[in-house]
């Protein structure tokens, strides 16, 4: 069975094939926008990570007739009430500018003590099948955030991100070991048994 990833993000396509491949999901082959047919892709308004992850992967399900999963995903820090949140991959203004967004936070946060700068990063996923209501998860991943930046692997706040139980930024860790724990693979797994039951598997 096909299942479309709809996400032109190389880095959560190679997560999410490396879960079904961990999990040994036989029967199921992840594909991604680029193996698809072109379609018009509506852009991120949601104020929701619920809303755009849905939305995405229901209107690639429209268009391609195929099982669709897409996420959205961000950071929500405590000392800022949640946010960037949603707006996460454009805090700077300038959409997926990863460094950019990354040095604005870490400059809102120059004066939060080192007790009150708790973070999480949060991925909600939705799978959706063509005529059936969309299948949401949401996975979220608790930690603490660096005054500099440490680690080179990763992506986005990465390199300032501590989660709990690490001394290490995620962005110090190997791809395995983020997989192990972070947000997307805490969500990515919760969706498991909904593919399991889509390719026959139960
Ligand atoms: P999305 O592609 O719209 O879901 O944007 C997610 C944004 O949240 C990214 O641009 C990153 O800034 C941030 N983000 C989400 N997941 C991660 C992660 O695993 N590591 C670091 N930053 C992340």
């Amino acid at each position: 069975m096909r299942v479309l990833l709809a996400s032109r993000n190389a880095k959560k396509l190679g997560e999410l094939r490396r879960i079904v491949a961990a999990e040994r999901l036989d029967g199921i082959e992840v594909l991604g926008l680029d193996e698809v047919p072109e379609f018009p892709e509506a852009p991120e308004t949601g104020a929701t990570f619920e809303e755009n992850a849905i939305a995405k992967a229901v209107d690639a399900a429209a268009a391609t007739g195929l099982p669709s999963i897409a996420d959205d995903s961000g950071i929500a820090v405590d000392a800022l009430n949640g946010m960037p949140g949603v707006l996460s991959a454009r805090w700077s203004g300038k959409h997926g500018d990863d460094l950019g967004n990354l040095e604005l936070l870490l400059g809102q946060l120059g004066d939060v003590p080192d007790e009150r700068r708790g973070a999480a990063f949060v991925a909600v996923v939705a799978l959706a099948v063509p005529g059936a209501e969309p299948v949401v998860v949401r996975g979220e991943w608790r930690g603490t955030l660096l005054r500099a930046m440490r680690g080179a692997n990763g992506f986005g706040y990465d390199p300032i991100f501590v989660p709990e139980g690490e001394t290490r930024t995620s962005a110090e860790m190997t791809p395995a070991e983020k997989d192990a724990d972070s947000h997307r693979g805490r969500a990515l797994r919760l969706l498991l048994p909904h593919l399991r039951a889509l390719a026959g598997q139960r």
